[in-house]
């Protein structure tokens, strides 16, 4: 049994999600951002004063993520983070291992960007929704145009410098029921790493899935067929919604639960104005006065401990670790999944304080029962050797994986 959150530990800094800009150079029809047409950007002595006061806070962990998440980060130039890194590692303290990443509809990717991502070791997550038809359907420029031509020229560009990469797919009502036609165009476009975003209801967005006809047994039916056929081969390394749950599934009892989403400043979450959100990173540019729009304070205006006792950050933290319990007492996914995200507890049941959703059903429930099951037919059918076996190869494979994408 996971423990319970304990509000009075020093809080722990796993992640860092910058926003340099809130704007966005497309227009996905199902987007939730509410500031994308926005063109502000994040000035030096924000980003300065953002990690002098996180460095010097003593609340990083010994490993941090910089997730550099707009809008579409790319619409910066490469100059904005040859400057933005090289300040970073200039204050870095030497024992604490920083890692940046970004994620990127991919239509800006150019050599130059490349060069940077090979310098720096960036994570490099390209948004792109399967093949032209399903991307297309949501995908689309301002003009209404396809993005496809100019995603997927990305993709091919990242393979032929020899970038790293995983794909993060939004699964539509049209494409959840084509899983071959997903695991195709992987394979046929050299993508190796695949992470699935079933469609969700979010800020101001309804998911018309959601409203769909059974969206738990098509999700069910499409990663059970996914990951069974990918699995013919080895040319799909990694499917998050496998391999990010499987290390979960089967971690000894007394491993430390890991949700970063309910534990106050485990992210931290910074706008170009410096103004700082935590928990789920989608709450950043949404209203609510009730939480003074989830803001807890500002960079240039707060220290770490101010923004601490905040009563934003106090009735946010009251509020979903009330909604945590909730969960603990009543799912019993609970140890798999840590009380889900907040943002789509607040989206679809209109309050932190409460347990499922429908997003906690696909993302927690759907994998959990999947691997269990296929846990159950190795069993029936393999000697107990050949079972611990491969377990122990599937949970460092899938931790490996974690580690790789760390968020
Ligand atoms: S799966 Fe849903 S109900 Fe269960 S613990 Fe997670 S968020 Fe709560």
């Amino acid at each position: 049994m996971p423990e319970p959150i304990n509000e009075h530990r020093k809080p722990r800094i796993s992640v860092v999600v910058v926003q340099p800009t809130p704007f966005c150079n497309i227009n996905c029809n199902y987007c939730y951002l509410p500031d994308r047409t926005n063109k502000a950007t994040m000035s030096r002595d924000i980003l300065r004063t953002l990690f002098e006061r996180v460095f010097a806070s003593g609340w990083a962990g010994e490993q941090l993520t910089v997730i550099w998440h707009a809008g579409e980060p790319l619409v910066m130039p490469v100059s904005y983070y040859e400057e933005a890194f090289s300040l970073i590692e200039s204050l870095r303290p030497p024992d604490l291992q920083l890692r940046h990443s970004v994620q990127t509809n991919g239509m800006l990717l150019s050599k130059a960007w490349c060069e940077l991502f090979k310098k720096w070791q960036v994570g490099v997550g390209v948004s792109i929704d399967g093949p032209r038809r399903f991307n297309d359907a949501h995908r689309v420029a301002r003009n209404g145009r396809s993005t496809f031509d100019k995603a997927i020229a990305g993709i091919r560009l990242l393979r032929s410098e020899e970038v790293p990469f995983h794909v993060i797919s939004v699964l539509t009502d049209q494409s959840l029921d084509a899983p071959d036609e997903m695991l195709e165009f992987y394979r046929a476009e050299g993508i190796e790493n695949v992470c699935f975003n079933v469609e969700e209801s979010e800020g101001d967005h309804v998911s018309e899935l959601f409203a769909s006809h059974a969206p738990q047994e098509r999700f069910r039916r499409f990663l059970a067929h996914f990951w069974r056929e990918a699995r013919r081969d080895d040319r799909i390394h990694m499917i998050r919604e496998i391999d990010g749950i499987i290390p979960r599934v089967f971690r000894p009892g007394d491993g430390e639960l890991d949700n970063i989403q309910v534990v106050p400043f485990a992210m931290l979450n910074v706008d170009c104005r410096g103004n700082v959100s935590s928990f789920s990173p989608e709450l950043l540019g949404l209203k609510n006065a009730a939480y003074d729009d989830y803001i807890v304070g500002n960079v240039l205006t707060h220290s770490l401990e101010e923004m601490q006792a905040s009563a934003a950050m106090q009735a946010m933290t009251r509020d979903i670790h009330a909604g945590v319990a909730r969960c603990r007492a009543s799912c019993e996914y609970f140890s798999v999944c840590g009380g889900g995200a907040p943002i789509n507890k607040l989206s679809e049941n209109g309050s932190f304080d409460s347990g499922r959703t429908g997003f906690c059903a696909l993302t927690q429930m759907v994998p959990t029962d999947i691997i269990l099951e296929a846990f159950d037919q190795l069993q029936r059918h393999a000697d107990a050797q050949s079972v611990q076996q491969v377990l122990q190869d599937l949970t460092r494979r899938s931790e490996s994986v974690r580690l790789e994408m760390r968020v």
